[in-house]
């Protein structure tokens, strides 16, 4: 609808990951219908379930025979939040797609304040947490991420914006359109470009059950990030190794001047057969380098081994 004509009915999908939500999934359903009563739009809700082992599917399945609109994919396993997002977004068939957690952290009564953005003419609404309800820790963690991601990446990835957000049919055609299967919704969004424009909005905490996201996860998430959407890392350590190969090259030098000179500094030779420890530790710091600058590339690797073996991101059991 971002053509700016205000047509009165447009379809609203809400796309929504499921991970063992067992405990929300009933206060999930009365909030978004009682919110959407107020909304007077028609909408549908595309709940994909990404390999629950508790009882969320058979609750989705139930209700789904009660209210049609509410429609449910079930993957075959796990295979994360970014996958069953992007599935959600391929089969979602709104004229605006909104994305929200199952949790209730991204409050479904907040959505009409997004809609009116998109009405606006604005392809993309993003929403900026301006309060978050984890640990110190935690919170510190998102901070450091969002602002290097934002410094590295080699497009405008805006800080402390997750997943929760509205986009135009325009960009979705988009994102589907896109080949990769590592998927970083919020980087692929930004990507995309057209109009774009930021919503603040306090972070309610999870209404129930644990974090599905582990510690890995997240550590994943945000190395997929960087990488894919920054090369910075690889030139860092390409430069650093290019700095300290410089760096051997003089002292290599200085070594063999002053092994040929044969002189005391502090009241030490080369000849004698001291040096040991900082031999060694030269050698350890080298290539810890070494493996480093590796590690790096082999990262990088990794994500196009993944993309050149062309397995499906995800699989609807
Ligand atoms: N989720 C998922 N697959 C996973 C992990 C999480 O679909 O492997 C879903 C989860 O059910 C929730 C959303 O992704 O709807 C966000 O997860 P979580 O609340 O654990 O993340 P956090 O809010 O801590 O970032
Ligand atoms: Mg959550």
């Amino acid at each position: 609808m971002a053509s700016g004509i205000l047509s009165v009915h447009v379809m609203i999908s809400i796309v929504i990951p499921v991970y063992n939500e067992a405990e929300n999934i009933s206060e999930l359903y009365s909030r978004i219908t009682s919110a959407a009563e107020k909304w007077g739009d028609d909408y549908e809700v595309v709940v994909v379930d990404d390999g629950s082992s508790d009882s969320s599917l058979q609750q989705l399945e139930m209700i789904h025979r009660k209210a049609p609109r509410w429609k449910v994919l079930s993957f075959s396993r796990n295979f994360g939040h970014q996958a069953a997002v992007s599935a959600g977004i391929f089969y979602s068939r709104g004229d605006v797609v909104a994305l929200m957690d199952a949790d209730l952290q991204d409050p479904p009564e907040e959505l009409p304040r997004f809609l009116d953005k998109w009405r606006e003419g604005y392809h993309v609404v993003y929403a900026i947490r301006t309060k978050r309800k984890e640990g110190l820790l935690k919170r510190a963690c998102y901070k450091l991420f969002y602002r290097l991601l934002r410094r590295l990446a080699s497009i405008d990835i805006p800080v402390d914006a997750g997943d929760f957000c509205v986009l135009d049919r325009s960009v979705v055609e988009v994102l589907k359109a896109m080949p990769e299967r590592t998927r970083f919704v919020r980087g692929l969004r930004s990507w995309a470009g057209f109009r774009q424009v930021g919503v603040t909005y306090e972070r309610a905490p999870r209404h129930a059950g644990a974090p599905k996201y582990t510690f890995s996860k997240l550590v994943r998430l945000a190395v997929t990030g960087m990488l894919l959407f920054s090369s910075v890392p690889l030139k860092v350590s390409a430069w650093g190794g290019l700095c300290l190969c410089a760096l051997s090259m003089l002292s290599i030098l200085g070594m063999a001047g002053w092994a040929l000179l044969d002189i005391r500094i502090f009241g030490m030779r080369p000849r004698d057969a001291t040096g040991w420890t900082s031999i060694v530790s030269l050698i350890m710091l080298m290539s810890g380098l070494q493996l480093m600058a590796l590690g790096v590339i082999g990262q990088y690797l990794a994500r196009i081994f993944d993309e050149v073996l062309g397995r499906r991101p995800w699989i609807i059991a």
